[in-house]
């Protein structure tokens, strides 16, 4: 699997029941840096799609007679064989979707790896609660049996450390733990097989960003993972999305993506009964106090505005700053975001190009809306001065931007741009910037930064999203919840939350004779 020796373009092909299958219909995928096709991909319709999740049912009753420990060798396997294709796979992924290539290979590839080894570890050490009623002589405890099918439909911003965030616990799930006296009497006593079982599933990839999925498919056969227990539709979400979310034959939906699209989805589900998981955007807010270090806070905020082009859900896109620092605030991160390298993904540089022309067009759209506002547009949006060489000036580049002099009301201050676009405010008191970093309808995340640790607690136990970091951002720990509130999303991931999210869980209780 070498991006050198792949046809131009690459076709992309779908991946149901173990086999590679043609599509009779295929859509064009654009390399970001260049403008041009670099690969093609199944238009999957719902007939291929049905097939799908055919497959995946036939497969559930053999995958169910899996123990943990044999589900956590095969996605050890592919957690290995990720690692070793880290090269390959970080140049598809910048190619696909216009992250620099030292990005996919320091943050994306290798996430990716760790969300299968993370997952195979912990179902092999799940602790779970039982109860026991000793004068009713009856113990209580709880199973938890996988979902069935799952249908897991990805964005295109982190296309493979996202899709498989929810490959591997789906794939994991499936546990039940009992209480040390219990599971020896039941040992002893019963022919009860102890299995643990997993789910098999359906995936629906960004189809402006399916290469590394594809490329995911393989390793994932090599692995050895039975046929039938992962498939991989490609196209539209119009079509092949929209097909499996509806299709009867599926038990859980686990989507990230917008909302409007996760309202959507929220209502098919809700028709049908089926479980669902929505992480969707944000708009999320900076927070800045007067005590804060701004030699670690500047960088640290570019970062988090400006990593992998502003496109990550998480991206800071609001900054409140305390008045007494805002000027020299906004001057410092005005020079050093003035210094970024934005350029061809393949060098050495910052930040890539958007992901489409549409997303590009989007993104210079808010920065017009801003420019009627009255809004002060401080370094960005143009790319002249980049003097791309000739393969990349139909690329679909913009400098970092950042813009000031909005009220809170404006469009850039309340809808989610998801670019590289931030706006800066002054604020005065604490009990104000809670007031207005809570006055959006979503509420993903925020970072707080400071030195008095009272306040930083004080703020964030009273911000309503899903995640605060405070003097850091995007630290994630598998092992914590992650997911929004608000229009951000219902659900949580995480080691334990997605496991729960995979699975129904059945109270047992047990009456000695
Ligand atoms: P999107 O347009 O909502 O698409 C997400 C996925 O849903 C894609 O695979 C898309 O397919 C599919 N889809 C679209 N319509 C569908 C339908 N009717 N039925 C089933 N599937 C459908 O989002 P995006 O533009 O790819 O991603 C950007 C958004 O994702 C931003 O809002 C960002 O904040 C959010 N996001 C959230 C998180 C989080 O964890 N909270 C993380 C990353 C991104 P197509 O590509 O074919 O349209
Ligand atoms: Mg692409």
């Amino acid at each position: 699997m070498s991006l050198s020796d792949t046809p131009n373009p690459l076709v992309v092909e779908n991946f149901i029941g173990g086999s590679f299958v043609k599509s009779s219909k295929y859509l064009d995928s654009f390399d970001p840096s260049t403008g041009e096709v670099w690969a093609q991909i199944p238009d999957s319709d719902p007939t291929e799609v049905d097939d799908a999740v055919q497959h995946a049912r036939n497969a559930f009753p053999m995958w169910s007679k899996t123990t943990a420990a044999e589900r956590a060798k095969i996605l050890i396997k592919i957690a290995d064989s990720i690692e070793e294709n880290l090269d390959k796979l970080a140049q598809a992924e910048s190619k696909d979707q216009g992250k620099p290539v030292s990005l996919a290979k320091r943050m994306d590839i290798p996430r990716a790896a760790l969300n299968f080894r993370a997952f195979a570890e912990s179902i092999c050490h799940h602790l779970n609660i039982s109860n026991c009623i000793p004068e009713m002589g009856c113990m209580n405890y709880t199973v938890r049996n996988p979902v069935g099918v799952a249908a897991l439909i990805s964005p295109w911003n982190l296309p493979l450390y996202l899709l498989t965030f929810k490959i591997a616990p789906a794939l994991a799930s499936g546990y039940f733990i009992l209480p040390l006296p219990l599971f020896i009497i039941l040992m002893l006593f019963s022919n009860y097989n102890y299995i643990e079982i997993g789910n098999c599933v359906v995936c629906k990839p960004s189809e402006i960003t399916s290469v590394t999925a594809w490329m995911l498919c393989k390793l994932i056969k090599d692995a050895g993972l039975p046929n039938g227990v992962l498939n991989m539709v490609f196209g539209t979400g119009s079509k092949a999305g929209e097909a499996l979310i509806n299709h009867q034959g599926v038990n859980v939906i686990s989507f990230t993506g917008s909302t409007n699209v996760g309202r959507h989805i929220g209502q098919v589900a809700a028709k049908s009964i089926k479980k669902v998981s929505l992480e969707l955007g944000g708009k999320n807010a900076g927070i800045i106090f007067e005590d804060a270090d701004l030699s670690k806070v500047v960088p640290a905020t570019i970062n988090s505005c400006f990593l992998n082009q502003g496109e990550i859900c998480l991206c800071t896109s609001r900054v409140f700053v305390q008045r007494t620092i805002f000027d020299e605030f906004v001057q410092r991160l005005v020079k050093e975001t003035k210094n970024l390298k934005v350029g061809p993904p393949i060098e050495d540089v910052f930040m890539g190009p958007l992901v489409s022309q549409v997303h590009l067009e989007k993104v210079r759209s808010y920065v017009e809306i801003a420019r009627k506002d009255g809004a002060r547009i401080l370094c960005g949006e143009s790319v002249d001065e980049l003097s791309l060489p000739a393969p990349y000036q139909k690329g679909y580049f913009i400098r970092p931007t950042i813009i000031t002099d909005l009220s809170d009301s404006s469009a850039c201050m309340q809808e989610e741009i998801f670019g590289p676009v931030v706006c800066l405010s002054p604020f005065d008191s604490e009990e104000e910037v809670i007031e207005r970093v809570n006055n959006v309808k979503y509420g993903l995340c925020s970072a707080i930064w400071g030195q008095k640790g009272d306040r930083l607690l004080r703020v964030a136990h009273q911000l309503h999203v899903g995640t605060v970091w405070i003097n850091c951002w995007l630290v994630r720990s598998l092992d914590m919840p992650f997911g929004g509130m608000k229009e951000s999303g219902i659900g949580r991931e995480g080691t334990s939350h997605s496991l729960e999210l995979y699975t129904e869980e059945t109270t047992i209780c047990y009456k000695f004779q």
